[in-house]
């Protein structure tokens, strides 16, 4: 087992951390505030190739592989959590594209979102349903050599990008849902207002109407009723990104928190010379170490394209969420009051953490895939 990082690897690292460091971290608060994130990060976050790390120069990616996708968004999303979670979406739209799609949907849809002109969205989730797939009441129908698609989908992310996005539609005539790309603001598609949500700010979910949207055979991805096997396959990319998100606000979360207790004094003295103040800091530090590994193995693992990842992910992604939760809360404890106040940065990634446990699914959702797996 080597947990060397290759010299590559430890280059995309230290040039997402340098671009996250001159020009995320400095309008962190903003974004948060004004929740927009300014274009020229996601192309600039392009130009750099760490959009498209995972996949082959054909596409547009720089082929750098999961691993490096992993360390490069730990840095974006240590900066800013908006940010990280557009890289994280954009990353899960496109890994379907990549299994799943033909040569010619590969060329068509990929390079812009690699080069972040386009982000991809990914659209499971309805008013009826989050978790289960036989619920959906989006559906397409045949017509001719066409199909129409009408339906709702709620909470999807990036949905006001150009771009392609991943649809999930009941298919009268397969047993099991069908996957689309929909080339998103194409006739009959329309937005609510985005939802106005606690964290992740700057990247929005909004909820998506295709009234009588027209799609052609080569809007297809896979076989008609794969949707369901599609979905479970490519949202493991998404734990991936998220367990990468959760590992940056974490390792942010556990720094900011030793400066304050060296910086911050009591009677004179800091307050990291309390022995609670200690042990916190400790704790804090042994998660994020566990959560660090886990994650990177993930990516390993996705490099590997081993097939016990989808399980893996579930599993990474259901701890990272509670890890950095409870990261997260101490973090708040250590900065006393000032931790939950808007212009300390505490806040905003305790607000931003309570969302991992609930995106790419829940907790609950994970432990039933990892039980699955256990007791088969
Ligand atoms: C910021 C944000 C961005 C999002 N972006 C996207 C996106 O881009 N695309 C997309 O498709 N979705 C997106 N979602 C939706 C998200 O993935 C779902 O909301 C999530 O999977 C939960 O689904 P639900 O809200 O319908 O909850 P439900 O599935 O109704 O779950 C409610 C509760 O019931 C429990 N539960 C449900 N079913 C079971 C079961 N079978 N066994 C045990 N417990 C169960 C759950 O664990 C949970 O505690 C986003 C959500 C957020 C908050």
């Amino acid at each position: 087992m080597d947990f060397n990082l290759t010299d590559e690897q430890k280059l995309i690292q230290q040039t997402a951390h340098e671009f996250a460091n001159t020009h995320i971290e400095p309008i962190a608060f903003q974004i948060d505030r004004e929740n927009e994130i300014p274009p020229e990060i996601l192309t600039g976050l392009g130009e750099l190739g760490i959009l498209g790390l995972c996949y082959p120069e054909a596409y547009g990616g720089s082929g750098a592989g999961f691993l490096a996708f992993v360390l490069a968004n730990e840095q974006i999303a240590k900066a800013s959590s908006g940010v990280g979670m557009v890289c994280s979406v954009n990353n899960l739209g496109m890994s379907a594209i990549y299994n799943r799609g033909t040569e010619e949907q590969k060329k068509q849809w990929m390079p812009a979102c690699c080069a972040g002109a386009h982000m991809a969205s990914f659209a499971f989730t309805e008013p009826n349903t989050g978790s289960d797939p036989k619920m959906l009441a989006t559906a397409v129908t045949r017509q001719g050599d066409k199909y129409i698609l009408n339906g709702c989908k709620r909470f999807i992310s990036l949905a006001d990008y150009k771009g392609p996005m991943i649809v999930f539609a009941a298919d009268a005539e397969a047993e099991n849902p069908s996957a689309f790309i929909v080339d998103k603001f194409c006739p009959g598609y329309q937005l609510d207002e985005s939802w106005d949500k606690i964290g992740n700010r700057g990247c929005h979910a909004y909820d998506v109407y295709f009234k009588d949207v027209e799609l052609t055979a080569d809007q297809l991805l896979g076989k008609r009723g794969e949707g369901f096997n599609i979905l479970l396959e490519n949202i493991a990319y998404g734990k991936m990104g998220m367990s990468a998100e959760a590992l940056g606000h974490a390792q942010e979360a556990l720094d900011l928190s030793i400066k304050y207790a060296r910086e911050k004094t009591n009677r004179d003295k800091p307050i990291a010379r309390f022995e609670s103040m200690q042990m916190r800091i400790a704790a804090m530090g042994i998660k994020v170490e566990a959560m660090r590994w886990l994650t990177y193995h993930l990516g390993f693992q996705a490099d590997q394209k081993s097939r016990r990842f989808a399980v893996e992910a579930a599993m990474t992604k259901e701890y990272m969420a509670e890890a950095l939760v409870d990261v997260a809360r101490e973090a708040v404890q250590a900065h006393g009051s000032y931790g939950v106040m808007r212009d300390f940065k505490v806040e905003m990634i305790f607000r931003d953490a309570i969302i991992c446990e609930i995106i790419e699914g829940t907790k609950d959702l994970q432990r039933r895939i990892a039980a699955g797996y256990l007791l088969r």
